[in-house]
């Protein structure tokens, strides 16, 4: 297991995987909805989640997401979450969101209290979504809870809406953004790119990843989206020609997080080498070009993910220099999200 360059993380947040769980999607790049996994958490699995819990808890962790395939679909989720409430001081919830269609589930999840829920849309359009997760209704009880949500938020509560770039949704995510800042008023929306699970990775490369050239058009376009504020994970920033990122800096609003990962299983997992963020393909490494670039010393951009660099051989990066990185500023300030 190596973690190339990079010297051993500090581990400040957590996170606690419901896998043992069937999800109602099946997205193109996620085998889980393949898999004949049962309706509600088995009894072992649960175990596990509360042994990971305390785990984290056990070590001074505060910050903790709590994610799998669909977590909602585990029956106690609520009482789960009302029981970590006071021992973390900040809570991330990751779901498809399929099942906050339910009025009454969504407003016990959020009085539940997480800080955060982050639902995936792929999508501006049943065509696209639907697609993307391979589950015909899914862009409408997705929707439904996005708007569930909104509605019952606390002052101190915040609904994410992630996406990410892929082979099927591409060309749509300029109309993604548009969307969900003219129909649903979200106007904040992380794009990332995806990472395949270690079974995922041949169709990583087959099925849907996106080249670098189709990535900074995309991304350019999705700029020219009034309002919307971006938060780009994994996107290299030298893809984009200095005039280009000067532009997106004028802009406002856009944010690129390449950091190497410092994210935490619990100890106990049993899903620990299944989901080894550090395995060959998810591996944060140096491109040759990161040797002259001004963003590694400074923390901003860690290098590149070995999957990405593979699917774009020899497409040329151009390393972002030492005056471009002090005007840039807070271009290139997201990686703090997981510090
Ligand atoms: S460090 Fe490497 S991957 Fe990151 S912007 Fe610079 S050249 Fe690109």
């Amino acid at each position: 297991m190596s973690r190339g360059r990079h010297s051993a993380p500090t581990y400040r947040f957590g996170c606690v995987l419901l896998h043992d769980l069937r999800c109602s999607n099946s997205c193109v790049f996620c085998r889980a909805g393949d898999e004949p996994l049962p309706d509600d958490l088995p009894p072992a699995a649960e175990r596990r989640l509360h042994r990971d819990t305390a785990s984290l808890i056990s070590r001074g962790i505060r910050r903790i997401d709590v994610s799998g395939n669909e977590p909602l679909r585990y029956s106690k989720i609520v009482s789960y979450l009302r029981w970590i409430r006071p021992r973390f001081r900040e809570i991330k919830l990751l779901d498809p969101g399929n099942l906050l269609e339910e009025e009454a589930l969504a407003r016990e999840v959020v009085e539940a209290g997480p800080d955060v829920i982050v639902l995936p849309l792929y999508g501006s359009h049943p065509s696209v979504h639907d697609a993307c997760v391979r589950n015909d209704g899914a862009f409408r009880a997705v929707t439904r809870g996005i708007r569930h949500v909104l509605d019952r938020l606390g002052p101190r509560q915040r609904l994410d809406v992630s996406t990410l770039f892929l082979a099927q949704n591409r060309d749509d995510l300029p109309a993604l953004a548009r969307h969900l800042s003219e129909d649903l008023g979200v106007t904040s929306l992380a794009v990332n790119m995806p990472m395949a699970t270690e079974e995922g990775v041949g169709r990583f490369f087959d099925e849907f990843a996106v080249s670098f050239p189709d990535l900074r058009r995309v991304v350019l376009e999705m700029a020219g989206v009034p309002r919307v504020r971006y938060h780009l994970r994994y996107v290299p920033p030298c893809l984009f020609s200095s005039r280009e990122l000067r532009r997106l800096r004028e802009r406002g609003g856009v944010d690129f997080f390449n950091a190497h990962f410092t994210y935490r299983l619990g100890d106990d997992s049993a899903h620990g080498d299944r989901l080894a963020y550090v395995d060959r393909y998810r591996e944060q490494v140096p491109a040759e070009a990161c040797s002259a670039c001004a963003l590694p010393s400074t923390g901003a951009c860690d290098g590149i993910l070995r999957m990405y660099l593979e699917a774009n051989r020899d497409h040329p990066l151009r390393p972002v220099t030492a005056s471009e990185r002090s005007d840039l500023g807070d271009l290139l300030v997201y990686r703090r999200v997981n510090p």
